[in-house]
């Protein structure tokens, strides 16, 4: 029997939650969500600190590796990715930022060619971040209160937080109160997705309201493999089960691919859509030649740098023996105590080229030693706070490629973070005023040790040396499958995420992106879906 729908979604992520929930509920439509990870509801990803728990082994990521960066003296690091409905708004560390106006503007300027604007300036996209957000304490022209997104302050601030606020203030630069409001620059503490520290992910927000909608069907665990394309139409897509089962379900109407964007690019190659000798080379009949396809791949390089305390300080024991019981209890009683808290409460954007320039660092203050599964036996486990750095704007451009035509072998993934000398140069700098930071009042107070990068050698080589040793991933994998303007031979997508050369085809997650934004990247990815759910509804 075949088994048809309006539409069919590939890929319950930030964006995909959205777009599958608006055009079953608003739209009307017949929708077919398809997830591969699992269902979303467990107490680790419920709870904000969850994230320490998962990010170096859980079910619920997928760890890509990358291939080894010759930048980088050949390392390998891992990228996790959400494998659980929801994706990355799932398994994240909650923190709500948008990036910039000009971000959005920079977007319409790049797709809109010679035409008038296309629809993804900032004055186009507010009212979409704006309409999906619930926040707790703002409520102004930046910020809306009636959203299925809640959007909240942090419910525990750690010492450490404190200290590191009043040390950023103490190397001059101000206070923000909001990090998505007029200007970016500053330190304070951030926003998150959750409520009483209950997460707020694309699930909860846009799935959860429409279960009982029969217009809506979610299938977890389903993998799919390739999209169906005839005649240079996509007309539905095949997809695995558990077992091992193959299905095919077919669509009249349009096949979004969100699958994130290490995968959305390699679910585009499978289906014969991406550059031709690289189909050729695995045996794929080539549907449409997109050069683009896989190419472009942007991330936010992060480097860690880590101080020792001279006390008890921070959130370092505190999820084991008898103040795990006291704060288990404290969450789920009064929905307060430090496991509301993600573990990261403050931030800060600077620019130490110019202070006044638009900001080309952001700063996360995570109070314990913060480290990736490959470089955790470098420092010391016992009392301390991380502070990491991320440049914001990365020139650096990496590319996702097929290992084979085998549908279950993970992509070949290679970054290139920090690859381009600006992009180190900037973290160069952005990394000895955070050591300087460290250095400041209250914060120095409460410092044994600064174990990583060291103090006594903050020369270029030096730090850069620590930079190649210790970047790893932000968590912001973009770009892999670009809008462009007409004329744009690396384009995928147009301004539409329409596939370029196929239609009914659309690519709808941080893929799409001609950029990435100056800030974290969920809520993007879910306005992305917002804006997506709207096109296909006005049949655009
Ligand atoms: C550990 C971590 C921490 C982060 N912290 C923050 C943060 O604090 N704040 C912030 O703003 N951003 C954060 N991010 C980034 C943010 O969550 C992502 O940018 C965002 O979720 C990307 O959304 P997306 O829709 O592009 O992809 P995803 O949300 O990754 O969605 C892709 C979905 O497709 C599914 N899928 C993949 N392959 C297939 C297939 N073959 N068939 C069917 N389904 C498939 C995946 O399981 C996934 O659910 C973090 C991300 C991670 C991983």
């Amino acid at each position: 029997m075949t088994e048809s729908f309006d539409h069919i979604v590939v890929g319950g992520g930030s964006s995909g939650c959205v777009i599958a929930a608006r055009l079953a509920t608003e739209g009307k439509a017949r929708v077919l969500l398809l997830e591969a990870g699992h269902d979303h509801h467990h107490p680790l990803l419920d709870m904000p600190p969850g994230i320490f728990k998962m990010i170096n082994g859980s079910k619920f990521m997928r760890y890509h590796q990358t291939t080894p960066q010759a930048h980088l003296d050949g390392r390998i690091h891992d990228i996790p990715q959400g494998h659980v409905l929801g994706g990355g708004s799932s398994v994240n560390a909650q923190v709500y930022m948008r990036g910039r106006p000009s971000d959005y503007d920079e977007w319409d300027e790049i797709l809109r060619g010679n035409n008038d604007r296309v629809g993804w300036a900032w004055e186009d996209v507010l009212p979409h971040f704006r309409g999906m957000e619930d926040n707790n304490r703002l409520s102004n022209d930046h910020h809306g209160t009636d959203g299925p997104l809640q959007v909240s302050d942090p419910g525990h601030i750690n010492e450490f937080s404190r200290w590191f606020v009043q040390a950023v203030q103490a190397m001059g630069e101000p206070y923000n109160a909001d990090f998505n409001g007029e200007s970016q620059r500053g330190v304070g503490f951030y926003q998150f997705m959750n409520r009483h520290g209950r997460r707020s992910s694309a699930a909860y927000a846009y799935i959860e309201p429409a279960r009982d909608n029969a217009n809506l069907v979610v299938r977890l665990h389903a993998t799919v493999q390739r999209v169906l394309v005839e005649k240079g139409r996509a007309i539905g897509v095949v997809y695995h089960d558990p077992a091992g089962d193959v299905h095919t379900v077919y669509t009249d109407g349009e096949v979004i691919v969100a699958a994130g964007a290490l995968v959305s690019p390699k679910l585009l190659m499978l289906s014969g859509v991406g550059p031709p000798d690289h189909l050729a080379e695995h045996g794929i009949d080539c549907k449409a030649g997109l050069n683009g396809v896989g190419q472009h791949l942007i991330d936010h390089p992060e480097v860690p740098m880590t101080a020792i305390a001279n006390g008890p300080y921070g959130y370092y024991r505190q999820g084991v023996g008898w103040r795990m019981l006291k704060n288990g209890l404290q969450f789920k009683l009064f929905g307060s105590g430090p496991v509301t808290s993600a573990g990261v409460e403050a931030g800060a954007f600077v620019n130490p080229d110019d202070a006044e320039a638009p900001p080309s660092i952001q700063a996360f203050c995570v109070p314990i030693v913060y480290l990736d599964r490959d470089t955790l036996d470098l420092v010391e486990d016992d009392y301390g706070v991380t502070i990491t750095t991320v440049v914001i704007k990365p020139k650096s451009r990496g590319q996702v490629r097929l290992a084979s035509a085998d549908p279950d072998q993970m992509p070949l993934v290679s970054p290139h973070l920090l690859k381009d000398k600006d992009d180190m140069r900037t973290m160069i700098k952005g990394q000895r005023f955070f050591l300087r930071v460290l250095q400041q009042k209250p914060l120095a107070d409460r410092i044994k040790q600064i174990a990583i990068p060291s103090p006594q050698d903050v020369s270029d080589d030096a730090i850069a040396a620590h930079c190649k040793r210790f970047v790893k991933t932000n968590y912001h994998p973009a770009g892999t499958c670009k809008m462009g303007a007409d004329g744009d031979s690396m384009a995928v997508l147009d301004a539409k995420m329409r596939v370029r050369g196929i239609d009914n085809l659309r690519v709808c997650d941080m893929s799409a992106v001609p950029n990435i934004n100056a800030g974290n990247t969920n809520a993007p990815a879910m306005m992305l879906g917002n804006r997506c759910a709207d096109l296909v509804m006005r049949g655009s």
